[in-house]
């Protein structure tokens, strides 16, 4: 996209006029689809408004007027358009009417509407103060590294080093930066959580957990399959990886599997560079998915050609990766910081099954319907992560060799197992935190509960002496200060992924249909639903846990042999 198709326009009072026209005609049977269409062409122009003014900010940090037109849109029109939203809401849901193709996104209407308290707007305000206290505690920290002063993030690369000594300096480095901040850390813990269980008393909750449930939108599960989430994960996950462990510490040669072993090459080899320049990676890209499907193939160049991508890693530029959706004009745009590693591609293979998401639910027609839980959107992305797996390598127009190809798609499929367990930790401390809320206000507790269940899910990591700074980790988790219990849905969503890779295995051009055909629902169905139309079964259990890591272990075994 050109810098100038940025320039983001907007008659804000204009727009506000529209709207408010809007409330002043509830809908009836006959008008409600007309009432639909009037509200979602009207809500995009702002949509798309701030996401430009957003984007504008990303592509180039150093661009004021960008800033001032975010802060403006923030300060002054969003609470506005807030404001105007929860009444639109309230009176479709007063007039009784559910159009057709409306009865899920309804549901989570209606719990929005439901949860809504006056008195709670002060409340939430300070817990977004205080978890912008945390960002920038956690944001701005540097560490000495050889003289030099640098981003904690920095530790990363070192971590993951070839030469052991370099890697426990790097790990005790990070940790000792985060003991520093345990005492603030602590008090904004505390503060946090008061303020959660003041929330959901407010809005008629006994427990935090209820109360965080339905705030997801959670309608399709419940706390106790969360439960047994954490339990499959145990039983059937945990082994998993003790084994995929143990052929690690045979693999580097050491006694022990210490915390700073677990992300490094354990063949001792030079990380991998499968391209260079954002170019090759948007081109090779294209030549992947075409070859796993024509229809794919087609998105990625017509991205292209709308220059829907802006990938290279340059100075100014804001961190991170992400697909967004223009909402106006209902097409996805990729924003990354590429610099030509592995984990470049696997971001932008995942960023693009978030595209594909969004040329499948353009047809839709009220922008409710197209609203996907993050338990099927990640599903979108991180299927396409392993369907376009086989076409990776460089004599079927990829980007490896077939060994380097090997060596990625063994380090893919292992992250996975290790994940699901890292998730699995995450959700069940936070099950336990809202049950004992009266224990969890002392984060000295929270730590001792952590290194409990690290212990009970990674039997095979050797945290001798190193228990305290293992215990005390958990204050790294944005997401337990910022968005407690949004984890799991991860783990969820890479289930259902797997089992669509599973099913490509069989029949690939099966498993795509399938997999479009979920995407083409957006947010009219529940999550059973998604899952099966995409070939998946929505479950927690066991035997799903069971099948899919048996899967992901005998394709290890064939990438070894
Ligand atoms: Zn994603």
């Amino acid at each position: 996209m050109e810098k100038s198709d940025l320039t983001p326009r907007l008659d804000w009072p204009e727009l506000k006029l529209q709207l408010e026209e809007l409330t002043e005609n509830a809908p009836t049977s006959e008008s409600v689809d007309a009432w639909l269409r009037r509200w979602t062409e009207l809500a995009v122009q702002l949509s798309e408004y701030a996401t430009l003014v957003h984007l504008a900010t990303m592509v180039d940090t150093r661009d004021e007027s960008a800033h001032q037109l975010y802060a403006d849109y923030i300060d002054t029109i969003d609470p506005q358009a807030k404001e105007l939203d929860q009444r639109l809401k309230q009176i479709l849901l007063d007039s009784g009417v559910v159009p057709a193709g409306m009865d899920v996104p309804m549901r989570r209407l209606r719990a929005e509407v439901a949860l809504y308290r006056e008195e709670n707007l002060p409340l939430e305000a300070k817990l977004a103060k205080l978890g912008m206290e945390y960002n920038e505690i956690c944001g701005n920290w540097s560490v000495e590294w050889e003289g030099q002063t640098v981003p904690i993030a920095e530790l990363r690369r070192h971590v993951e080093s070839n030469d052991r000594g370099v890697r426990e300096r790097a790990w005790r480095l990070g940790a000792d930066r985060l003991k520093q901040d345990r005492q603030k850390l602590s008090r904004i813990w505390g503060e946090m959580l008061d303020l959660r269980l003041e929330i959901a008393a407010n809005a008629g909750f006994d427990s935090y957990t209820d109360y965080a449930w339905m705030s997801w939108g959670r309608h399709d599960y419940s706390p106790a399959d969360a439960r047994e989430f954490q339990q499959a994960v145990l039983k059937v996950v945990t082994p998993a990886l003790s084994r995929q462990l143990e052929r690690r510490t045979e693999t580097l040669g050491v006694d022990s599997l210490r915390p700073w072993d677990l992300t490094c090459d354990s063949r001792g080899r030079a990380p991998l560079k499968p391209f260079s320049g954002a170019d090759e990676l948007e081109h090779t890209t294209q030549k992947v998915y075409a070859r796993l499907d024509e229809r794919l193939g087609n998105w990625v160049a017509e991205m292209s050609r709308d220059r829907l991508f802006d990938l290279a890693n340059r100075e100014g530029k804001a961190p991170g990766g992400f697909m967004t959706v223009l909402p106006q004009r209902w097409q996805p745009f990729i924003f990354m910081n590429a610099v030509g590693m592995s984990i470049d591609v696997r971001i932008m293979l995942h960023e693009c099954g978030h595209a594909f998401h969004v040329y499948q639910t353009g047809a839709l027609p009220y922008m409710q319907q197209r609203d996907v839980p993050m338990e099927f959107s990640e599903v979108a992305s991180m299927a396409m992560e392993l369907l376009a797996a086989p076409y990776l390598t460089r004599d079927r127009g990829g980007f490896y060799s077939d060994e380097d190809h090997a060596r990625d798609h063994s380090t893919q499929l292992e992250y996975i197992i290790f994940t699901w367990v890292m998730i699995a930790i995450g959700d069940a401390l936070q099950h336990w935190i809202y049950a004992n809320p009266q224990e969890a206000r002392d984060a000295a507790n929270v730590s001792a509960k952590y290194l409990e269940l690290f212990s009970q899910y990674y039997p095979h990591v050797d945290t001798a002496g190193i228990e305290d700074e293992i215990a005390w980790n958990w204050q790294r988790v944005l997401h337990f200060f910022l968005y407690p219990f949004y984890y799991i849905d991860y783990g969820l969503a890479q289930l259902g992924a797997v089992q669509i890779w599973a099913n490509s295995l069989d029949d690939e051009k099966q498993a795509v249909t399938q997999y479009l055909a979920g995407l083409a629902l957006g947010g009219t169905a529940t999550l059973p639903q998604l899952f099966e139309t995409a070939g998946a079964h929505f479950g927690f259990d066991e035997k799903t846990f069971g099948n899919a890591v048996g899967q992901i272990e005998d394709r290890l075994a064939e990438l070894a042999g």
